[in-house]
């Protein structure tokens, strides 16, 4: 798919990876639509972006919220007319067991991560399919891949947003629309200022950061070769794949580790 003077709506375009698309999408001479639930970040963000272009507009939405996301697209087709690209990028994570998460922080986990993206995806569709073209761009994370302890609802909500995505990939086929699912490993962003990850003991496995625009353009490139599932760093994703095809070996040494930082986890809130 050719980029240069697509409109591009990026949920959660207010920070950290979204943020980092936005720049791009417009470096690559696109006119981009950033929503966040924040207003304050979302300005700050905006005006940030109009150094580089003033092709970017911003419409604050909370998309755990079908009312909210439903004004959304009120406004942006009155205002911009519908998106070419859509990335649902949208999301948060906490850091805590299951049996320790609170009922509103589960529910709140899936009405954003998973709900909000077909939420989104499903108030824009319509256009799309009346023009034959478009692309869905879902950003998953490696924990939609693969189980990661303590973030139980968090990888539900990321494996929902890739099964969902598969069968959307199939019934969008036919009226030419791509759908492009992203699988981030660990990344430096505003994600992590929970409060529930700052008593967080940094692990070894912790060190293995991608940056931001490392995600960024590869969302770009798989979007221009409509590439379906896209682990970045590659390696993360070669170990999800072996612990599929080859579990007897590896899932042993996984199952170890993520019993371990459920070890690491509560020795820390024993010390609090
Ligand atoms: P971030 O906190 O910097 O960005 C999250 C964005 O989502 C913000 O703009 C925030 O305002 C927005 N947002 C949150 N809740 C919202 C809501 N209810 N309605 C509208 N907007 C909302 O974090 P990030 O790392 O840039 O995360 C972006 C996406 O990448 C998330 O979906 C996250 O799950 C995924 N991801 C992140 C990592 C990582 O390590 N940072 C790894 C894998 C996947």
């Amino acid at each position: 798919m050719e980029i240069s003077r697509k409109l591009v709506l990026i949920t959660g375009g207010s920070s950290g990876i979204g943020k980092q698309l936005a720049i791009d999408f417009l470096k690559a001479k696109a006119r981009v639509i950033i929503v966040s639930e924040n207003s304050e970040r979302l300005q700050q963000a905006l005006a940030e972006l109009r150094t580089l272009s003033t092709q970017v507009y911003s419409v604050e939405c909370d998309v755990g919220y079908t009312e909210s996301v439903l004004k959304l697209r009120e406004t942006v087709l009155e205002k911009y007319g519908s998106p070419d690209i859509l990335v649902n990028n949208a999301g948060f994570a906490t850091y805590r067991t299951f049996e320790a998460t609170p009922f509103e922080e589960l529910e709140r986990l899936i009405q954003v991560n998973l709900l909000g993206a077909m939420r989104c995806t499903r108030a824009f569709l319509p256009e799309m399919i009346e023009r034959k073209s478009g692309a869905i761009v879902n950003m998953a994370s490696i924990a939609g891949r693969m189980a990661m302890t303590p973030n139980g609802v968090y990888s539900a909500s990321k494996r929902g947003m890739v099964g969902w995505s598969e069968t959307l990939k199939w019934e969008l086929a036919p009226f030419g629309i791509q759908v492009n699912v992203m699988c981030p490993g660990r990344v430096e962003t505003a994600f992590f200022d929970h409060e529930t990850f700052q008593s967080r003991i940094q692990r070894a496995e912790t060190r293995y950061t991608i940056t931001v625009k490392d995600i960024s353009d590869a969302t770009i490139k798989a979007i221009q070769r409509n590439r379906f599932l896209t682990c970045t760093p590659w390696t993360l994703g070669a170990v999800a794949w072996l612990l599929e095809v080859f579990p007897i070996i590896l899932k042993p040494v996984y199952s170890r580790l993520m019993i371990s930082r459920i070890k690491t986890l509560y020795k820390t809130q024993k010390k609090a």
